[in-house]
């Protein structure tokens, strides 16, 4: 994709701080991180969101996160972490190219986990039904 970011930064048009890389997978820094060490976990293949990308180029993402995670625990003495994929504009998705959040967490470090709200009586069950539906 020719205007888009992330493959810019696969060619090497655009500068990253690469932490990981392998046939089929770029991992490098959030240039606006929630915490140091936050990384972005791509394919080198554009998909322009997570429902979009193939099955075994999941498998090969998800893969990385674990391998990439643990060494960000490691590195910044992290205590946890969150994994997050912002998947479509409404859900705040900027770069149109699948990728994966990793963001490192410290107790007390502010960030706010999203806000919940209750169901109306029968809509659980309700929404339930209607996605169960679908698959
Ligand atoms: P999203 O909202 O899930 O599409 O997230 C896109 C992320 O890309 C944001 O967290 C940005 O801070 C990050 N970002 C944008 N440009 C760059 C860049 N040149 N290098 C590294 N990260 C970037
Ligand atoms: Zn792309």
């Amino acid at each position: 994709m020719d205007n888009c970011l992330f493959c810019k930064i696969i060619k090497g048009e655009i500068p990253s701080a690469k932490v990981y890389e392998n046939g089929k997978i770029l991992a490098f820094l959030d240039i606006n991180p929630v915490n140091p060490g936050h990384t972005l976990v791509i394919p080198k293949t554009h998909y322009a969101n997570l429902v979009e990308t193939p099955e075994d180029v999941l498998d090969e993402m998800i893969r990385a996160v674990k391998k990439i995670a643990s060494a960000i625990l490691q590195a910044t003495g992290a205590e946890g972490f969150n994994l997050g994929v912002n998947n479509g504009k409404p859900a705040g998705q900027l770069i149109l190219h699948t990728h994966f959040h990793i963001m490192p967490r410290r107790a007390g470090d502010g960030l706010k986990h999203w806000p919940g709200k209750p169901y109306r009586e029968g809509e659980m069950a309700e929404v339930a039904e209607k996605i169960r539906g679908e698959l």
